[in-house]
């Protein structure tokens, strides 16, 4: 129960029309509890029903993508884009490709980027899309045949000025480039209209390292600010082995962190004197499903288990949450402040669930919601544009050194904010409403549409 009936008038309808949807149904829910006070400091978000027109996307467009497998055989699958925001920008985000994919995961994540890519201070809107094709076991030409089949309907409702899509779970450059592909051919125009492409076609530099590297850079400014500390000597669990956690263990291990436990949706692999990082990422980037196996083999003494949750139960100081959502529930949460965890910060969106998210909070272990300590990836997607528009491309050093910037920005404003909000410890309470507060302002200036 709010404080303000306001919220609790709008979370009772939520719930009721969408309750079906729970991702999406949380994603309100965890922003609600950062809008408590605010609403009622600042009526004009009541009077101008902001909430009520930010909860629902501007535009769902759902389509039919038919293709042809290996076998001559038609598949079909559903595609989707949610259109969710174009407050402060174009809609942004990504395209994601798992078997799970429905309205509720994409509306949730949707509904993230809005203020994530608000954060980053870059102009960009929100918006998320993706399909329930299940890339595994796929061969080339089918993912290649699929993504082609998937432009074919999604092009007329994207551009660089309009929608710009990139990769999420299951799209990565391979896809990237056969979707830019089919866009250039049906649209007969070379534009920056998708991200994350490959280097010879105007992608960016560490777009691909993006994610990974940024959640190290804010992690390390919550270190310095909340515990003047750093990486050094700190025992890290990542979960994952997918580009996110890649690029986490790597910056981390770089940073001086000791990596003592890493999982994938196979189960997970641990050992409190530090993992072979050297080793997981040769494996990682030769063979990510045969990961434990191959790691096993040649540390057969590692602790080691079926269930991927139960990496949380490794004694660390800080996780690093880097596979999908819903990966760390209350119980984990607890067990991982009993063992001595620290700091949590997301890599991925949304691993953790609203119970655990608030047991941090009132349990002080620091926390970074993703839509702020994730939002390395995007932030770059939005310098690609830039170089795009300007026809230029800038070097591994200078993106880097703005990844950073924009990274260590993020978490001040996050920081500040959460202060002046009377809680300097609550980052997603910071994250939430300075994400909020330019859209906010952006969609009073524009009058009710
Ligand atoms: N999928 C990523 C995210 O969740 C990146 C989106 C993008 O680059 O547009 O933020």
């Amino acid at each position: 129960m709010y404080k303000s009936s306001y919220l609790n008038n709008l979370l009772e309808n939520v719930k009721a029309k969408y309750g079906e949807q729970k991702e999406f149904v949380q994603a309100v829910e965890e922003f609600f509890d950062s809008m408590d006070f605010f609403v009622n400091k600042e009526p004009k978000i009541e009077e101008n029903a902001i909430l009520e027109r930010l909860i629902v996307p501007e535009r769902i467009i759902t389509f039919r993508i038919p293709w042809v497998d290996d076998a001559g055989k038609i598949q079909v699958n559903t595609g989707y884009r949610v259109q969710f925001s174009s407050a402060i920008g174009p809609y942004k985000g990504g395209m994601r490709f798992d078997k799970s994919v429905n309205l509720s995961i994409l509306k949730f994540l949707g509904f993230e980027q809005i203020f994530k890519n608000s954060l980053t201070g870059l102009p960009m809107g929100g918006g998320k899309g993706g399909s329930d094709f299940d890339p595994k076991g796929k061969s080339d030409a089918e993912v290649m045949r699929f993504c082609q089949a998937l432009m074919n309907e999604l092009y007329r409702h994207i551009g660089p000025d309009t929608d710009v899509p990139a990769g999420d779970l299951g799209v990565g450059a391979r896809e990237i480039g056969y979707m830019f592909g089919q866009y250039k051919k049906l649209t007969n125009t070379f534009t920056g209209t998708l991200t994350g492409k490959g280097l010879t076609f105007g992608g960016s530099l560490v777009r691909t390292e993006a994610t990974g590297y940024g959640l190290c850079y804010f992690a390390s400014e919550m270190l310095k600010t909340y515990k003047n500390t750093d990486f050094k000597g700190k025992k890290v669990l990542v979960s994952g082995t997918g580009n996110v956690a890649t690029y986490a263990i790597k910056k981390a291990r770089e940073l001086g962190a000791i990596i003592v436990g890493v999982s994938n949706t196979r189960g997970y692999i641990a050992d409190t004197n530090g993992l072979d990082v050297d080793l997981i990422l040769d494996i990682i980037a030769r063979n990510r499903r045969e990961f434990l196996d191959e790691y096993l083999k040649i540390y057969p003494n590692v602790k080691t288990g079926n269930v991927s949750r139960d990496l949380w139960k490794t004694p660390c100081d800080i996780a690093l949450p880097c596979a999908t959502q819903a990966e760390i529930n209350l119980e984990n949460a607890k067990t991982l402040k009993d063992n001595g965890c620290f700091m949590v910060a997301e890599g991925a969106n949304m691993p953790c669930d609203l119970e655990a998210i608030r047991f941090f909070n009132e349990n002080d272990v620091l926390f970074a919601p993703g839509k702020a300590s994730n939002a390395g990836g995007v932030a770059v997607s939005g310098l690609e544009m830039s170089q795009n528009s300007l026809r230029m491309s800038w070097s591994f050093e200078e993106v880097d050194a703005k990844l950073k910037g924009i990274m260590q920005n993020i978490f001040k404003n996050c920081y500040e904010t959460a202060k002046k909000y009377g809680n300097e410890k609550n980052l997603a309470l910071g994250a939430n409403i300075a994400g909020f507060l330019k859209v906010y302002e952006a969609m009073l200036a524009q009058g009710v549409c």
